[in-house]
């Protein structure tokens, strides 16, 4: 049963995007300290730091290897790269080619004599890589570089590649603390561990499967019964006994806020089950934070699992926070909450979060009004301190974990303890080793967070704290670095977060000032409730009425409209600008209403909905700025003295746009917005299959003020109404986008009439290919598949058609591309958990069956999504994967979510890709590789118009990614490009004699 949202949790959900200064000013009189206690903290910090450093001084170690190839260095990011591929890559080719591709970039000598440390220094960089080569560190210990080379020349790159090889491993051995629970509960006895507790990490991320979160529960299953039976002398309680710590994400395939009803029923039992087993051999468990979409379903799963009946009056179940999230002291408020009425402690491990770029990159990318999380570290650690005073504040509610390695937390923590009050430490193995044996001798418990796996599971595990280590703000690297000085290192952040001058740190804009010159669009993620459940319930009243009807109209009233704007008069540049901002901020403002729309006319899911109505009043703002920018004024040429000359923008006439009914919304605004920009009346022609959402769009142009003359619907069919409207000697030129069959007749139409010769910008579709080397995640790869060949009901131009695997990677990326496949849920595009919804006609639906019928015949089918049979008899098409034998297999595009996967050798990459290009088409192309020179060799070869590396190749943000191809798939130039309203103007140039009226004045006033 749900419990009831109490005020707690409502505080929690209205902090989600929580302005910075706000949330900082309540949580600062929380963090200080008084006086004299934060003149203990001081001391205690200063003397740990020094203590610290003077060890570190002795043992030259990983951390000063991590700190010469710090992330501010470009050799530090390219060990990062290496690091993060090279123990996956099947291949000796692709991974001698890592190698050599990272090796040459960096100024590897540098490095070299400016630090004890044995790490550092390059002859013992042989030591550390091989064990074996000892024997060429005399030749090189002053040049690692030329040492790489030598060793590559007389070694041969094999040897190479297995020394670095092994130095990745040393590396990762640094991180990790077993490959197996076994070899990690032994490595627990040992001395350097006598004074720690543990809680285990089964290592591995996300579960992109079912068979994926299945291993994951077993070896979860299995490492509590081994830790179960570890026994430890003298740990009496849970507390003291070594835990695990599950991630959540790992134990479900879609662990998601949109499927948060499959979640509840699936994965609800599966932490109950484990969390049950924890409790029979007393094992902690603690759910691990991750992003921050995340908190409120983790949050749920905690409370459902900690308040059933089998879990009653045990103490063994906790859960992390992440003090970075502005919801943090929430979250603490509503887990007391929870643990009184349970009626027991709860343990929670205060963090600081380890995700905290890619959470502002996302925030950034969807628009958000703020950020989940603080974007300057002063405020982290004040939130931390608030956190933690919270949490020791309510002992009758917590047991308290604080996760940190910063000197200055710790010192804070000890200060505002309870004396004899219960409570704990924590530290990744690895990190704060130094630290925390000053900080245990002192009596402090600490445990050690200790992933336990292999290798090619520890990498995102490694990048992470790869991350942490090298950041110039973090406190590891800081200690670590005897050139700040100590007082420096343990500032009061209470003190430091006051004295900034604006709470937000500046570099990091808020989402909607991300451009500067323009405003981006507004988003919001459907995981805050506080902003995406007013458009839910909005878009629920919309789907309940009756559609209106939009009647067709006919090449008569086609040939008026155009008479009508024809005689139009178009406001100037400033004027249309304004308009269009106008026009954009409605767009958002009638978001829940189009959202509806784009559901029931053209079958789009809500996050495409959303997506659609973002790139629509992006289009209006950018189109705004343009003009603003090139049509405001006449920009002034140079020449000779004596004369002046003006070049001049300005509208050609009327434009006829049409547009396709796969993007009805962001196309039809975005080819209106960019003709009205550039000064010029529009008769708008929408596809016959989504009229209601144009004429909702022209509503809303017009209420922005668009001129009623200027703007003209005319929906109906393209043979007809279409024809009529090209066919106009009245029509200065034509934006389309369509398939390119149209592309032709229309083009064929115009240059078949007499008078003038018009512009026609034509963006068509596409047979794109996803190229993918073996350097790849393929994890990565899959999410980035599933996403371009299947989102949109693959009815997307951009979308992915033809995904090209090296053999070696392939076996791998097809099974995680089965497995996620199968996840994913087909139904009604106007419900959040619903993937895919259905394709837009008949028609289209029998092309996608004709066409899978043949690939069922001539190729051999990967997967399919499963069609619910309720679905059956509607415009559903399952998503499914064919493996066809060579390119030939496909020839044109075909518009649906039937994905064709070729695998290729190594070496025949640029041969695949001069074969893709030999279709004759060039819109998008995908590349996953890690490897620069790979990624430069397509850039240098690919025919396409949008090539994107290591992410998904749909969803162009306008300004950003301009959209459009070459050949056969459109002429440019781009849409939401700065090149785009050129098209749609002609130029003038308007020259002036300055001198005939009785000489050069000027010339003559400014002579010596
Ligand atoms: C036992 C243990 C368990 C952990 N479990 C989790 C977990 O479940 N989930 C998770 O996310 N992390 C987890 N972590 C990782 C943890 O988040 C990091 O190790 C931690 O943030 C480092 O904090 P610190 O006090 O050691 O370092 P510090 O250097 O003092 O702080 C680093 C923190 O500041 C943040 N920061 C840096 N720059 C900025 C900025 N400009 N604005 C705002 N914040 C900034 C960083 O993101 C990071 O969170 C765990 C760590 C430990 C020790």
């Amino acid at each position: 049963m749900d419990h009831p949202v109490t005020p707690p949790r409502e505080r929690l959900r209205a902090a989600y995007l929580r302005d910075e200064s706000e949330a900082l000013d309540a949580l600062i009189g929380e963090a200080r300290l008084p006086a004299e206690s934060a003149r203990r903290v001081q001391d205690r910090a200063r003397a740990l730091v020094e203590e610290v450093r003077t060890r570190q001084k002795a043992v030259a170690g990983m951390q000063s290897f991590l700190r010469e190839y710090d992330l501010s260095s470009q050799e530090g990011v390219l060990l990062m790269c290496v690091a993060e591929a090279l123990l996956r890559i099947p291949d000796a080719a692709t991974a001698d080619k890592l190698i050599r591709d990272k090796l040459s970039q960096g100024d590897w000598e540098r490095h070299v004599g400016r630090n004890n440390s044995l790490l550092v220094n390059a002859g013992t960089w042989g030591m550390m890589l091989t064990g074996k080569l000892v024997s060429l560190d005399a030749v090189s210990a002053g040049n690692a570089g030329a040492w790489l080379a030598r060793l590559a020349a007389r070694a041969g790159e094999p040897v190479v590649r297995v020394a670095l090889r092994q130095g990745m491993k040393l590396m990762a051995e640094q991180f990790v603390m077993g490959r197996t629970i076994g070899d990690a509960l032994e490595r627990s006895r040992s001395a350097e561990h006598a004074a720690y507790r543990h809680s285990y990490d089964m290592l591995g991320e996300a579960a992109f499967t079912a068979a994926d979160a299945e291993r994951y529960f077993a070896a979860y299953e299995h490492a509590i019964d081994a830790i179960a039976a570890h026994r430890i002398e003298g740990a009496s309680s849970v507390f003291q006994r070594p835990g695990i710590s599950i991630k959540l994400s790992a134990l479900h395939p879609r662990y998601e806020y949109a499927q948060r009803g499959r979640v509840m029923d699936e994965l609800v039992p599966r932490v109950q089950s484990l969390a049950e087993r924890a409790r029979r051999g007393d094992v902690g468990v603690t759910l691990d934070a991750e992003e921050a979409d995340r908190l409120e379903l983790s949050l749920d799963i905690f409370e459902r699992v900690f308040a059933s009946s089998a879990l009653q009056g045990w103490e063994g179940f906790g859960l992390a926070v992440q003090a970075y999230q502005k919801r943090s002291p929430f979250a603490i408020e509503w887990l007391a909450e929870i643990a009184r009425r349970e009626r027991r402690r709860i343990m929670v491990r205060l963090v600081k979060g380890a995700y905290w770029d890619s959470e502002v990159k996302r925030a950034q990318m969807q628009g958000l009004s703020g950020y989940p999380v603080y974007t300057r570290k002063a405020n982290t650690d004040v939130s931390y301190l608030a956190c933690a005073r919270r949490i020791i504040e309510a002992p009758d509610a917590f047991y308290g974990q604080f996760a940190t390695h910063n000197a200055h937390t710790v010192a804070t923590v000890i200060e505002r303890m309870p004396a004899g009050q219960p409570f704990e430490f924590q530290r990744l193995h690895g990190m704060g080793d130094d630290l925390y044996d000053e900080v245990t001798r002192m009596g402090h418990a600490c445990r050690v967070y200790a992933p336990v796996g292999s290798h090619e599971d520890l990498l995102p595990y490694l990048v992470r704290r790869l991350l942490e280590n090298g950041a110039n703000t973090s406190f590891v690297n800081r200690i670590a670095d005897s050139t700040i000085a100590v007082e420096s290192v343990v500032a009061d952040p209470v003190a430091a977060a006051q004295s900034n001058a604006t709470a937000a740190n500046p570099k990091i804009p808020l989402p909607r000032d991300l451009y500067g010159d323009r405003v981006n669009s507004a988003g919001f993620v459907f995981a805050d409730e506080a902003a995406s459940s007013p458009v839910l319930a909005k878009i629920a009243s919309f789907a309940s009425r009756t559609l209106e009807r939009v009647a067709d109209a006919a090449p008569a009233d086609a040939h008026r409209a155009l008479e009508v704007a024809s005689r139009a008069r178009i406001p100037p540049a400033p004027e249309r600008a304004r308009i269009l901002e106008r026009a954009a901020d409605l767009i958002e403002a009638n978001g829940a209403r189009f959202m509806a729309l784009l559901a029931r006319e053209a079958g789009k899911t809500l996050p495409d909905g959303l997506g659609e109505v973002r790139e629509a009043a992006d289009f209006c703002r950018y189109y705004a700025m343009l003009a603003r920018r090139h049509f405001a004024q006449p920009e002034e040429l140079t020449g000779p003295t004596g004369e002046s000359n003006r070049l001049e923008l300005v509208g050609r006439g009327p434009f006829v746009c049409i547009s396709p009914w796969n993007f009805p919304l962001a196309i039809f605004v975005g080819q209106v917005s960019a003709a009205f920009a550039a000064g010029n009346p529009v008769v708008a022609k929408p596809a016959e299959q989504t009229p209601l959402i144009a004429s909702a769009a022209v509503e809303v142009l017009l209420e922005a003020g668009v001129p009623r003359d200027a703007l003209a619907l005319m929906p109906g069919p393209g043979e007809t109404v279409g024809a009529a409207l090209v066919s106009d000697p009245r029509t200065a030129g034509v934006a389309f986008t369509g398939s390119t069959a149209t592309a032709r007749a229309i083009n064929r139409a115009l240059a078949a009439r007499d008078g003038p010769i018009v512009p026609f910008i034509a963006e068509t579709g596409g047979l794109n290919a996803m190229l993918v080397d073996s350097s790849a995640l393929p994890e990565q790869v899959v999410a980035d598949v599933i996403a371009s060949a299947f989102n949109s009901a693959g009815q997307r131009c951009s979308a992915l058609r033809i995904l090209c695997l090296q053999e070696e990677i392939a076996p791998r990326v097809i099974d995680i591309l089965a497995g996620a496949t199968a996840e994913l849920r087909l139904g009604d595009p106007a419900r959040l958990d619903t993937d895919v919804g259905p394709v837009i006609d008949a028609q289209a639906l029998h092309i996608l069956e004709e066409h899978a019928a043949k690939m069922d015949r001539e190729a051999k089918l990967i997967c399919k999504a499963t069609q619910p049979h309720a679905l059956k008899g509607g415009l559903f098409f399952a998503p499914r994967a064919y493996e066809i034998a060579g390119l030939e297999a496909i020839d044109r595009e075909i518009f649906g979510p039937i994905l064709h996967v070729l695998r290729f050798a190594g070496p025949d990459l640029p041969a695949v890709v001069d074969a893709v290009n030999a279709k004759g088409y060039g819109l998008t192309m995908g590349v996953h590789s890690r490897i620069e020179e790979t990624v430069e060799m397509v850039r240098a070869k690919a025919c396409a118009g949008n090539l994107y590396v290591n992410r998904n190749m749909i969803g162009a943000t306008v300004g950003v990614q301009p959209f459009g191809g070459e050949g056969l798939s459109g002429t440019g130039p781009k849409a939401g490009g700065p090149h785009y309203l050129f098209r749609f103007a002609n130029e003038r140039t308007f020259t002036v004699n300055t001198a005939a009226a009785g000489g050069n004045a000027s010339l003559i006033a400014g002579s010596e």
